[in-house]
């Protein structure tokens, strides 16, 4: 009983946290926080995986009912914009939303598309061995373990 208040409490400070960062990279750019950016953002925080524009829309009118698709892009835009959130594109055009904006690496399912956040120190060390062809300037990289997830595979 005690360790779930004690955890439920750190989650609470973890949120508050979170809204008081997002509000600091919002207004360091002239915009405000508004209760559908925290929607969205705290969405994004919950989550495991990182969700499309339509799967964060289903999840956010849940809690803001009169809110629209494009009001979620334009929002999404914005938290992209000031650096809160990242957005990862992919060639057929799907965007996916991942609240971590540090260099890190991800699992992607071949079947569902959906993509986890992939922890290692290793990633890191072997990308230092890897040398492109002379001449060429390495702006951004990824790293992606390309499957089938739990899910697909029953
Ligand atoms: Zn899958
Ligand atoms: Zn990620």
């Amino acid at each position: 009983m005690l360790r779930r208040k004690s955890q439920s409490m750190r989650a609470t400070n973890k949120r508050q946290n979170g809204e008081e960062t997002l509000r600091q990279k919002l207004e360091a750019r002239g915009g405000h926080l508004t209760k559908q950016r925290v929607a969205v953002f705290d969405y994004l925080s919950r989550v495991e995986h990182h969700p499309t524009a339509d799967e964060i829309f289903l999840a956010v009118k849940r809690k803001l009912p009169r809110i629209s698709l494009a009001t979620i892009y334009n929002n999404l835009e914005t938290l992209v914009e000031c650096n809160a959130v990242s957005k990862l594109s992919y060639g057929d055009g799907s965007a996916r939303y991942d609240i971590r904006t540090d260099h890190h690496y991800h699992t992607r399912c071949l079947k569902c598309g959906k993509l986890w956040d992939l922890d290692s120190a290793e990633g890191a060390e072997a990308l230092k061995r890897i040398k492109p062809q002379k001449g060429f300037e390495v702006k951004d990289y990824r790293l992606e373990l390309l499957g089938h997830c739990r899910e697909c595979r029953r």
